[in-house]
């Protein structure tokens, strides 16, 4: 009966699937460009957009429609099945956050029309006691925020028109299954009931083991549990909204509808969504919208179902239809983990015909979005739905195969295939894998799914809490849950790796540990998790927290112990030469995006490198050349920081001249071994920048062995480190002032890198050494050291019998020196942004102690981000750009660049690509993001914007 009935509902002209796949929708698609709606009245703002038979909006409106509610109405317009439905606009978030919670006074009669609007399509009507319309209220910012927001389904149920669902379906199993589901998730959601802190387990969940158990003895599925123990379970669910919430359980439709909405808005400013939007960047001004659409069944029996998928496999990039299914389930259950869910190729045994028609959709959707979609959908009574679909979050392994493989099948241009691949995510192509033979090693104590690539060892920790503050103590941590939520994403963020005994592939660990980049097992049903006794047992063995475990998110096992990592196959391929890692698909994609990036890019990347290797290793990810060598991380290997320490101790110049004499071949060393890495490419080398105690031992056991070593007294050594010493040496005795207090320091240092290029030149070797002093705030400071630079320079020419050619510049990293540039480039040949001492000097925060509020100052978002981490583009940015500006005003050929932490992170180059800078740089590894980040920043921001 209830397949009859189903049926005819579907075969009506209202019905979601008539208007959405049918001849009639091609109508609405073909009749209007997204248009506002004239029924919110003249001149008044719409708050209410509708999408079914009459579609309000369309794809390109996601920042007043929300990600989710602006592809719902995008698949309305291209013909897919949607059920109807209207979206809340995010203005509405907007003002209900403006207005001390309150809506716009038009928002219920709009929301009135849309309700209508809905009755008329399914035939149904809200709270009916004879056909009873229900609806789902889901929310959907502008950037989808998985498992961060909150979702309601069922929806417009109470005690009558449950038993009214019953009758008009037959089906009284499914009812009382919906009224349960709407009881719990609105408990939880708008009414609060949650898990507290020292609890392990959701209540709700926690009542429904507790009638397992005590009705059928053991843990049986959700779909046994017969129509008396759903009844049961609403009466137990109502019984502890009371007990927790102090309130009955809402029975009115609309009461619910109001409730829920209120909810969704009031969910955008709950502490996951906070801790979401800082780790995303996301704008809490954007607000969120709220979907609220017609229900469909999937859970209406054998012949329906709930899944999600992927047009391509987003773990690895495989263009095969990915995703999974429940049968006779709702959408929740899938992406919960309560259940492990089937893949969705089996449902082309189970429902060839409903495959058939995912299958049509799936490639309708690429075709359509030009990306790989994430697409929810239901089966009720072997009728496909769509829900939802969006652009599928992605490892960045697969990034590259998309984008590699998209642009090959024309769906995409180059160009956007470098925009395809997330900067900041490119590092974990670099992330290193389990060395086989090490592997080979341990055992393989369980398998799970393969959710998150990469390698991870660490110490298991059973709670969020637990491992946040192990891994603040400096400890690797694997989190391990029975399943996550979005409670855990505090742990998530602070493990190496997350590993889960339930759940599949599109689980929320699953899910969220994608998107972090983090390495991740679900669904190893053989762990099993024992939170009272915080430990895990594994086929009879039992591990305690603290112990180690390894797993691998590439294949899915799990292994007991800890397990040494080998690099990947880029790295392999690009540093060590490795033959067979050059033949990976993963190097060919990986070389194939560095040369789009080649291409498309006008800044380009070096690297900040102290030794050869580094050096070496930068070139091979593409760096054009060093940008910043500190040469004061020269001093501390071997013997020479002795050397050094003679040089600081000393009570005369000759004495000093002496030490330095001492230093002058380890430095000329140095140098020609970092020339002949770079094979002609440019080498930035500044002059010792740190404070000379920075050098000397501090400890009175060290000063001894030291006067022992140099044959000094330890009283002498003693009085000097007390003498150098400096409240706040960041703004002390360092940079260009120790040269000029000194200038034999930087004669040294000048002669050492001329010697160094003789010898590498007349190797055939081309040289390009960049002089850079540090430190400058006026123009003599630079000009007393130019000076000895260049006196070094021609005594070595003259006794080399060469020519060199080489510059002498500045770091910009001092307020003054930025807003004098003008007169400094008079002296100076090129620019380096020092960025962090720049960020320090400007917000007057110290570099190494800012760590004791700026994480507060995050949280409250009186900085965006880091400002050490990320440019304060508005504050400090402001600074680079008058440099830039004065500077090229009297030397139009300025070379600029930037050597502070900010080279390597992808929004701070994308305001370094707008000011207009030559290059950045930044270490080895972050070479790859920075070119990445590069490219797309000259692809998608104009110098000057
Ligand atoms: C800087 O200040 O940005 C810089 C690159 O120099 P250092 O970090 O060595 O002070
Ligand atoms: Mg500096």
């Amino acid at each position: 009966m209830a397949k009859k009935l189903a049926r005819k509902t579907t075969s009506h002209p209202s019905t979601p699937r008539a208007r959405a796949g049918g001849p009639a929708s091609k109508k609405t698609a073909a009749a209007t460009k997204p248009v506002a709606r004239k029924a919110a009245g003249k001149g008044q703002r719409q708050y209410v957009y509708f999408f079914g038979r009459q579609t309000d909006g369309g794809g390109s409106m996601k920042p007043l429609l929300g990600g989710k509610g602006a592809n719902l109405a995008e698949m309305c317009r291209i013909g897919l099945p949607v059920p109807p439905g209207f979206t809340i606009t995010t203005e509405v978030c907007t003002y209900y956050y403006a207005s001390k919670r309150t809506y716009p006074p038009t928002l219920r009669s709009e929301m009135e029309s849309g309700i209508a609007a809905l009755e008329q399509q399914t035939g149904k009507q809200f709270g009916d006691l004879k056909n009873p319309l229900l609806v789902s209220v889901r929310s959907g910012a502008r950037d989808s925020m998985p498992g961060m927001m909150d979702t309601i389904l069922n929806l417009g149920l109470n005690d009558q028109t449950v038993e009214a669902l019953a009758t008009k379906t037959g089906n009284p199993r499914f009812a009382w299954d919906c009224y349960r589901r709407f009881v719990q998730m609105y408990g939880d959601v708008v009414l609060g009931v949650q898990k507290r802190p020292d609890e392990d387990h959701d209540p709700f969940e926690a009542v429904i083991h507790g009638l397992k158990h005590e009705r059928h003895h053991q843990d049986i599925e959700d779909t046994r549990l017969s129509v008396d123990d759903l009844k049961e379970l609403v009466r137990r669910f109502k019984a502890l909204v009371k007990d927790r919430a102090g309130k009955q359980f809402p029975s009115s439709p609309w009461d619910q509808l109001l409730g829920a909405v209120g909810a969704v808005f009031g969910s955008w400013m709950n502490d996951r969504a906070m801790v979401y939007r800082r780790k995303y960047n996301i704008p809490t001004e954007w607000g969120t919208a709220v979907n609220v659409q017609a229900m469909v069944y999937g859970n209406t029996g054998e012949n329906s179902g709930s899944g999600v998928a992927f047009t391509r496999n987003p773990a690895n990039g495989v263009k095969e239809f990915y995703g999974e299914f429940l049968l006779n389930a709702q959408g929740e259950d899938v992406v919960a983990g309560v259940r492990t869910p089937e893949p969705v190729a089996e449902l082309k045994k189970a429902m060839p015909k409903a495959y058939a028609e995912l299958e049509r959709i799936r490639q309708t959707l690429e075709k359509h979005f030009k990306d790989v979609q994430d697409f929810e959908f239901t089966i009720e009574d072997g009728f496909v739905y769509m829900l939802q679909t969006r652009n599928g979050k992605r490892t960045a392994m697969a990034a590259l195969k998309f984008s590699v493989d998209m642009q090959k099948e024309k769906l995409i241009d180059w160009k956007t295939a470098v925009m395809r691949n997330p900067a900041d995510q490119l590092e974990q192509l670099l992330a290193p894998v389990f060395d086989l033979a090490e592997v080979a090693k341990v055992k393989v104590i369980a398998t799970g799914l393969p959710a998150g690539p990469g390698a991870a060892s660490g110490k298991i920790y059973l709670n969020a809490e637990r491992a946040v503050t192990a891994a603040d103590r400096g400890e690797k941590v694997l989190l391990v849950r029975v399943e996550t939520s979005p409670e855990d994403l505090r742990g998530m963020i602070a493990a190496e790796g997350i590993l889960t005994a339930r759940g599949g592939v599109s689980s929320h660990a699953a899910l969220v540990a994608r998107q972090m980049g983090k390495v991740c097992v679900c669904g190893a049903a053989a762990v099993d998790v024992d939170y009272q006794a915080r430990t895990v047992t594994v086929d009879g063995k039992t591990y305690k927290e603290g112990d180690w475990m390894s797993i691998d998110g590439t294949i899915g096992k799990v292994y007991a112990g800890q397990v040494k990592t080998a690099p990947s196959e880029i790295v392999a391929g690009l540093i060590d030469g490795d033959e067979a890692a050059k033949k990976t698909e993963k190097y060919r994609n990986f070389h194939q995006l560095m040369k789009w990036c080649a291409d498309a890019t006008r800044m380009s990347v070096r690297t900040n490198a102290d030794t050869p290797e580094q050096a070496a290793n930068a070139v091979a990810f593409g760096a054009v050349g060093i940008g910043l060598t500190r040469t004061e991380h020269m001093f501390f290997e071997g013997d020479r920081i002795d050397a050094m320490r003679e040089m600081i101790l000393a009570e005369t110049l000759e004495e000093r001249k002496a030490a330095l004499a001492k230093l002058l071949p380890y430095q000329r060393d140095d140098f020609a071994g970092i020339f002949r890495a770079l094979k002609g490419y440019p080498a930035t080398i500044r002059f010792l920048d740190p404070p000379l105690h920075e050098f000397l031992p501090h400890t009175k056991e060290q000063q001894e062995e030291l006067a022992g070593k140099i044959r000094i007294p330890a009283a002498r050594i003693h009085q000097r480190v007390q003498g150098l010493h400096e409240f706040n040496p960041m703004l002390g005795f360092r940079g260009c002032r120790l040269g000029i207090g000194y200038p034999e320091i930087s004669a040294m240092q000048a002669r050492a890198v001329f010697e160094a290029a003789a010898i590498v030149q007349k190797e055939g070797i081309k040289v390009r050494p960049e002089i850079m002093i540090p430190l400058v705030a006026f123009k003599k400071e630079l000009d007393l050291q130019i000076e000895v630079v260049h006196q070094a320079a021609r005594e070595v020419q003259n006794e080399q019998k060469v020519k060199l050619t080489y510059m002498v510049g500045t770091m910009i990293e001092i307020p003054r020196g930025a807003l004098t540039a003008d007169e400094i480039a008079q002296s100076a040949e090129f620019f380096s942004f020092g960025t962090n001492d720049l960020t320090q000097t400007a917000l007057g925060m110290s570099r190494d102690d800012s760590g004791s509020f700026l994480p507060h100052y995050e949280e409250l978002e009186i900085v965006k981000k880091n400002p050490f981490a990320t440019i304060d583009a508005s504050g400090v940015g402001q600074l680079v750009a008058i440099a830039v500006t004065k500077g090229r005003a009297t030397r139009p050929n300025l070379k600029l660049g930037i050597c502070g932490e900010h080279g390597g992170d992808p929004s701070s180059i994308h305001f370094f690509e707008k000011v207009g800078l030559d290059y950045v740089s930044c270490s080895p590894y972050r070479v790859p993001v920075a070119r990445l980040a590069a490219a797309q920043a000259a692809l998608s921001v104009k110098v000057g914007d």
